[in-house]
């Protein structure tokens, strides 16, 4: 399978500008929350342009919108069987409050360009492949990040998932129902989950990696470690006029020192951190507060350094009296080593980046499949903004370096040593003559 090396700005554009308009905002940015009219709009674009490309969309039970080109329960050449060697790749088409245009459909769009390729090479895939939108992944609407993605591998619980609720008390199961979806369907797919030999995300880069180093398209190594901490600081509520400065217990101001302490923290070990939620009781501005509950997101390349500036930090908030709790903890998560081999085999040395953002493949990557990510340039830096950009020539580079991974899949299904390679050892023969690769 030889696929042609590139693809054009008006095929870009034709699949980009269908997209484009759905769920835009003022701002510039997108709003397009999971299970909303937006949402729904984009699902359906999906499947349309899946079935444009002669794919059949399966929605799993989490909701995850699936094509697959080939036959991935077939048994024997072609198809996986139990284990599920096929490729995919995708990712998702929600968006956070006002996000960027490129956060996911970027995925989405180069992954069905992929498609094209493959077909105009007259390529039959050597293994399954798929192309995949994943729901829910930022968690605008109901608070938790890669819904779709954690639901599919049990990492969440349906019954947890299902009580959510939104900011105008709408439940998840009465978003289903709303959305046309039956509740009760909502579970772990560990069939869907069995199909995916190998996870491939493309996505727009949300720092400024790529633009330091001048490359279009960089090989993600890991996610960091990250996590998210709640501090409560009592308080004594009491009048904002009449009550004298020594007298106060305002617990604002205790708040205040520790964002500047998590700054100075952050900086000592290395790591990021952000105070960016805080919650004051009862919130008026004639009242000293009785309560400020701020939280913490911490994360970083290296857990311990993460783990120490959190440590310090909570001494911290216990002597201003405070109460710390931690909410979630996500140990750093390094992509496949094999599959990185391939991609650095299929990309001629591009950089590798780890990246500090959460992502569906990370969720994939701790429930055991072989993941990786393609991160493409972004100049600004700036992502979950409408400042969120990619050059039409750096998407277009992504389109044809994922293209070369997908190409390098195809040719050598099964990792290195895994239990799939001798299972498809044939595929390497016939798949790119002259290949010869021994799995
Ligand atoms: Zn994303």
């Amino acid at each position: 399978m030889t696929v042609s090396g590139s693809v054009s700005q008006a095929e870009f554009d034709r699949l980009w500008s269908q997209v484009s308009s759905i769920g835009r905002v003022a701002s510039g940015g997108y709003r397009r929350f999971a299970w909303t009219a937006e949402d729904l709009t984009l699902r359906e674009w999906f499947a349309a342009a899946c079935a444009e490309r002669g794919l059949d969309v399966t929605v799993d039970r989490a909701g995850n919108q699936w094509a697959w080109w080939g036959d991935p329960d077939a048994a024997g050449p072609g198809g996986p069987g139990p284990g599920g060697p096929g490729v995919a790749i995708g990712s998702h088409l929600d968006s956070v409050p006002d996000g960027g245009a490129f956060d996911g459909p970027l995925g989405v769009v180069s992954s069905l360009l992929v498609v094209d390729m493959l077909r105009r090479a007259g390529a039959t895939p050597a293994r399954p492949l798929a192309v995949v939108n994943f729901a829910d992944e930022e968690g605008a609407r109901f608070g938790v990040a890669c819904g779709g993605s954690r639901l599919l591998t049990g990492a969440l619980g349906a019954p947890r998932a299902l009580a959510l609720r939104d900011d105008n008390g709408t439940s998840l199961a009465e978003a289903l129902r709303g959305a046309g979806r039956d509740p009760d369907r909502l579970a772990a797919d560990p069939e869907a989950l069995r199909r995916v030999g190998c996870f491939v995300e493309l996505h727009v880069e949300q720092g400024r990696g790529l633009a330091d180093l001048g490359r279009p398209v960089a090989v993600g190594t890991a996610i960091w470690g990250h996590g998210r901490w709640r501090f409560d600081l009592p308080g004594e509520a009491n009048h904002a006029g009449t009550t004298r400065l020594s007298d106060r217990r305002d617990p604002t101001l205790a708040h205040a020192t520790l964002v500047l302490r998590a700054r100075e923290l952050a900086q000592r070990h290395g790591v990021v951190a952000t105070c960016g939620k805080v919650r004051v009781e009862p919130n008026g501005v004639n009242a000293i507060p009785s309560l400020v509950t701020g939280w913490l997101d911490a994360r970083g390349d290296d857990d311990a350094a993460v783990r120490a500036m959190v440590a310090g930090f909570s001494d911290a908030v216990a002597e201003v009296g405070g109460i710390f709790t931690q909410e979630s903890w996500t140990d750093r998560t390094p992509f496949d080593a094999g599959l990185l081999r391939r991609l650095d085999a299929a990309l001629d040395r591009a950089p590798h980046l780890p990246t500090g953002a959460g992502h569906d493949a990370g969720i994939l990557a701790n429930a055991g499949v072989p993941t990786a990510m393609l991160f493409v340039r972004n100049p600004t830096g700036i992502s979950h903004s409408p400042a969120e950009y990619a050059e039409p020539g750096d998407c277009l580079a992504g389109v044809v370096a994922l293209a070369r991974v997908v190409e390098g899949l195809m040719c050598l299904a099964g990792m290195p040593g895994s239990s799939h390679a001798s299972r498809y050892r044939q595929f390497c023969r016939t798949s790119r003559p002259g290949c010869g690769q021994r799995l």
